[in-house]
């Protein structure tokens, strides 16, 4: 009997199963609860502002193989660009600028500190992160650094979405050793030049053939016969499982937990929160950076894009309830501040992804690596199960990849 991979998901993890499927030639077939691919890394057209944008602001650093292979396979590295290692701060309070990263000279780092009113003292807290112990959070280990509010907190949202009070220390290292510690060609920042869904998704989509992904088709139900699945059940069929078919379970703790609610897995979530503004070209070059952080502020991170601009507010639950009209508000007039003037923005759309990432602490960490340990007869794949990386692209692209290496 010929084996077949049932995927259950087709966000990047399902995705990335499929195309090693592909390149493995195996048969597979994908199953999507909603009517598009991508999951929370999708691109749509927004009615109200008139443009195709991604749900949120994703980036990509140059570090990330598994990202870079999996675009090298289904030929959409020229639809990337790719950024300096530089991250470039405001703080609104203080009215201050700076730039953090790899393309000054190390000389003329030495003369003067990116941080205004740092000294050298102060960036040797990052050599705290070469030793951690599994149960730090990050505050633990830098709360009381002179560069905790600049730099570590930022950072810390960006790449794990959880306030430094709880994110797990040792994520935040394992992101260290791969990308700052390894220097500039590692921290280079990749962007996509149009969107997400035209470096990913389509060209993934493309590569794996669409008719191979059935949309719409929502698990609902699992039947087992002796230990294994006999069936899968959907909102519109069921499909018979044989003997020989494997499954890859492609899907985010809380769906999983619907279908296996005896399964202990992480239920608290952070939402991200992401503001688009329409702007005129002219004011569209007020903005002298393609991304920069904001500091003392609603605003995280701003991405300049081709005809609008986006925000980023990480660990955004307080927004969840909070008037759309009243947060553009908010994070509008800090905009301006950047600008040092007064302008208007055409329209605004408001994406508020309540599910974005699980909280990534010590706790919900060693939930997940106790997780892992069991054995099933069946695979599982996502963001949420590389539990030595933070919840990202690279995460969900190299855990599908992973969950068909296992099955083969
Ligand atoms: C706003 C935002 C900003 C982000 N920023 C970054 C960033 O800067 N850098 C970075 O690397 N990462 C970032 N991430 C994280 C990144 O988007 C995710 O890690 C990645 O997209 C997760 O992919 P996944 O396939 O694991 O899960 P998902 O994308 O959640 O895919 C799961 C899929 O399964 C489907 N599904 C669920 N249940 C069922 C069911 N029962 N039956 C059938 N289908 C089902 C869902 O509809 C979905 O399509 C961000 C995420 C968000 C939301």
């Amino acid at each position: 009997m010929k084996k077949k991979i049932h995927i259950i998901g087709a966000g990047l993890a399902g995705l990335s199963a499929a195309v090693s499927a592909k390149k493995r030639n195996i048969n597979y077939e994908l199953y999507e609860a909603s009517k598009n691919a991508g999951g929370r890394c999708r691109s749509f057209f927004d009615k109200k502002i008139g443009l195709e944008i991604d749900n949120g602001n994703h980036l990509v650093f140059s570090a990330n193989n598994s990202f870079f292979n999996f675009c090298q396979t289904v030929g959409s590295l020229k639809t990337l660009k790719i950024l300096p290692s530089n991250l470039n701060f405001f703080d609104i309070k203080k009215k201050e600028k700076w730039e953090f990263g790899f393309e000054k000279k190390i000389k003329e780092i030495i003369n003067n500190y990116p941080i205004p009113n740092t000294s050298f003292f102060d960036y040797l807290s990052v050599l705290k992160f070469i030793f951690v112990t599994r149960r730090s959070t990050v505050f633990d280990l830098v709360g009381d650094s002179n560069i905790y509010k600049e730099f570590w907190e930022p950072l810390t949202l960006a790449v794990m979405n959880t306030s430094p009070k709880f994110a797990s220390a040792q994520i935040l290292s394992n992101v260290l050793k791969v990308t700052f510690f390894r220097g500039r060609k590692h921290c280079l920042i990749y962007q996509p030049k149009e969107n997400w869904g035209k470096t990913l998704i389509e060209p993934a989509i493309s590569f794996i053939q669409k008719k191979r992904i059935n949309f719409n088709e929502s698990l609902k139900r699992i039947h087992f016969k002796d230990g294994n699945i006999s069936e899968l059940v959907f909102t519109k069929r069921v499909i018979k499982i044989k003997s020989s078919d494997r499954i890859i379970f492609a899907i985010p703790p809380t769906n999983l937990n619907k279908l296996f609610p005896e399964f202990k897995l992480p239920s608290n979530y952070n939402t991200i929160l992401n503001v688009h503004f329409k702007l005129s070209k002219k004011d569209i070059y007020l903005f002298d950076k393609k991304i920069i952080g904001f500091i003392n502020t609603k605003s995280h991170w701003m991405f300049v894009k081709n005809q609008y601009i986006s925000i980023t507010i990480s660990d955004a639950n307080k927004f969840n309830s909070m008037d759309s009209k009243e947060i553009a508000n908010i994070i509008w007039k800090e905009m301006c501040e950047y600008v040092k003037k007064k302008i208007n923005y055409k329209s605004f759309q408001i994406v508020r992804e309540k599910k974005a990432t699980y909280i990534q602490s010590p706790k919900n960490i060693e939930m997940i690596t106790n997780f892992k340990k069991k054995r099933f007869p069946y695979v599982f794949a996502g963001d949420w199960t590389q539990n030595r990386l933070p919840c990202t692209i690279e995460a969900s692209i190299l855990s599908g990849k992973k969950a068909i290496e296992d099955l083969v």
